[in-house]
């Protein structure tokens, strides 16, 4: 068994989704999120995508072993295992035992008699921009680029013009993203980067609605394109809106198709205070193998589609529905699909490169 696997994760915002960066005013917007440094396209950290995982897993633990008890004491994953590990009042922390399906997988600040920690069986990549929804005069139409479609192993070379690249090329009838008009070009490779897209469990409206665009205008597109909603504090006693608070916050708009990978680890390969990894699953099986670990995290995927990630919960953002969970060969290869049953295997032609392929 190998000693890691890699999961490509594929999903989609319901609601919009703000990971927020600590309120730095850039511009024109209050609240900004958080951006690549180098592309400028807005992302979730792997530590935001981690760090709701971890809470979710707890709270799934703790649904079906309420009464979990450590030498002795009532201690259930959540709230203990999840968030911080270090103890205060009523919060016990992390318990960091060989058998916690939340203190191995997502590791822990301490060990037994407070000698030192694990780093954890999992990992998240940051979630990257797959597909974002762009208003166009055709109606919505969702954008990539062939830098994006590298993360889930396309090689798309022929988009590098400033144009629109779309099923059927029509010059002399531009189209407008949002407010920049491009001419459309045909692209070669549109029928293969559906498909490829539909092994990856995307939804067919969105499919049909694929607009490519070279790389520099698609991290153009997306940031001209955020939500951007402007909230105001209420005074509790008049009821009206406080002097001076209003504030406005940006959203990765909902229908954005996000990808990330998550890596596991093989619990045989590692020992917490001296034990072995002994974690049972809810089907009776043992936490042996990286698939199985993969197992213990897709436990957070129904609580991100309603509980979401990000700030402004009660504004009605955040939630995301993992579309796909597919196992990938160290190469980045796609071997299996783990989506919706009767979903058709990956193909194994992954280049789409039309020039290279005629
Ligand atoms: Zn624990």
């Amino acid at each position: 068994m190998a000693s890691f696997q890699k999961f490509l994760h594929v999903g989609i915002a319901l609601d919009p989704i703000h990971v927020g960066t600590g309120g730095a005013r850039i511009g024109r917007v209050d609240l900004t999120i958080v951006r690549d440094p180098v592309t400028r396209v807005p992302k979730i950290p792997g530590s935001s995508l981690a760090g709701v995982y971890r809470t979710y897993v707890a709270m799934a633990e703790t649904e079906a072993n309420p009464n979990r008890m450590v030498n002795g004491r009532d201690w259930p994953c959540y709230p203990h295992c999840a968030g911080l590990g270090q103890a205060r009042d009523n919060y016990l922390g992390h318990c960091g035992q060989p058998d916690c399906p939340v203190c191995t997988v997502f590791g822990f600040a301490r060990g037994k008699d407070q000698a030192g920690g694990f780093a954890g069986l999992a990992a998240f990549t940051d979630a990257h921009v797959l597909l974002f929804p762009v208003p166009t005069r055709r109606g919505p139409h969702w954008v990539t680029c062939p830098m994006a479609l590298q993360l889930v192993g396309l090689e798309v070379k022929e988009v590098h013009e400033n144009a629109v690249y779309w099923k059927d090329g029509s010059p002399d009838r531009p189209l407008n993203l949002g407010w920049l008009l491009l001419p459309v070009k045909k692209c070669e490779s549109y029928g293969s980067i559906q498909s490829n897209l539909q092994d990856l469990c995307v939804p067919g409206y969105i499919l049909d609605r694929l607009a490519i665009l070279p790389d520099h205008l698609f991290i153009h597109v997306v940031n001209s394109n955020l939500e951007v909603r402007t909230s105001v504090s209420i005074n509790p006693e008049t009821g009206a809106a406080e002097e001076k608070a209003l504030f406005s916050y940006e959203a990765l708009p909902g229908t954005t198709v996000l990808v990330w990978e998550v890596i596991t680890k093989n619990p045989r390969h590692f020992k917490i205070g001296g034990q072995d990894v002994n974690v049972t699953l809810s089907s009776g099986q043992k936490m042996d193998d990286p698939n199985k670990v993969l197992e213990v995290t897709k436990q957070a995927h129904p609580y991100l589609e309603h509980l979401g990630v990000g700030g402004m919960g009660t504004r009605g953002m955040g939630r995301l529905k993992v579309l796909c969970s597919k196992q990938q060969d160290v190469q980045g290869e796609a071997v299996s699909c783990q989506g919706k049953p009767g979903q058709p295997e990956a193909k194994p032609e992954r280049e789409v490169n039309h020039e290279s392929a005629s």
